[in-house]
């Protein structure tokens, strides 16, 4: 059953730039709610935990390696058609193909350090969400 959450991160790239409070726009501007929200760093351990899907993927080490690289804001999010919608205004993984008008378009660097991650189903925003957030930080 759809939840009407999704989650996301500020990635480190985007709060080394300054971009917290222009990509938090962006999402609010949406129509999103923040329902829990966090400002924190990853060890390489939780780093390499939060992206295990990705564990035989080329790219995994340069990815927790970056993912722990500097803090991150971490969000859970609360809309109607939550987890599609807002892949939709993240853009697409690689900001030059990303469409314009979208964060990643608009923040990010690279297709590694590309501003925002964004859950892909109900079940990854609920484990990712449960990753971060206590049930005493989410409203
Ligand atoms: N990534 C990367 N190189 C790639 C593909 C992905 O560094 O070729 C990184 C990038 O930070 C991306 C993350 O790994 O956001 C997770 O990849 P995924 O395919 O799930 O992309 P997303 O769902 O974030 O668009
Ligand atoms: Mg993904």
């Amino acid at each position: 059953m759809a939840t009407n959450r999704t989650f996301t991160m500020l990635k480190p790239d985007a709060v080394a730039n300054g971009y917290i409070g222009g990509i938090l726009k962006m999402i609010n501007d949406a129509g999103f709610r923040i329902a829990a929200m966090k400002y924190t760093k990853l060890s390489a351990e939780a780093a390499g935990a939060f992206y295990e899907v990705h564990k035989e993927r080329p790219f995994y080490g340069e990815l927790v390696t970056y993912m722990s690289s500097g803090p991150i804001v971490a969000v859970i999010l609360e809309k109607e058609n939550a987890i599609a919608d807002f892949r939709t205004l993240i853009g697409a993984t690689d900001p030059t193909k990303a469409d314009a008008g979208t964060i990643r378009k608009i923040y990010a660097k690279s297709i590694s350090a590309n501003a925002v991650h964004g859950s892909d189903s109900d079940d990854n925003a609920q484990i990712e969400g449960d990753f971060f957030f206590s049930k005493l930080e989410r409203f």
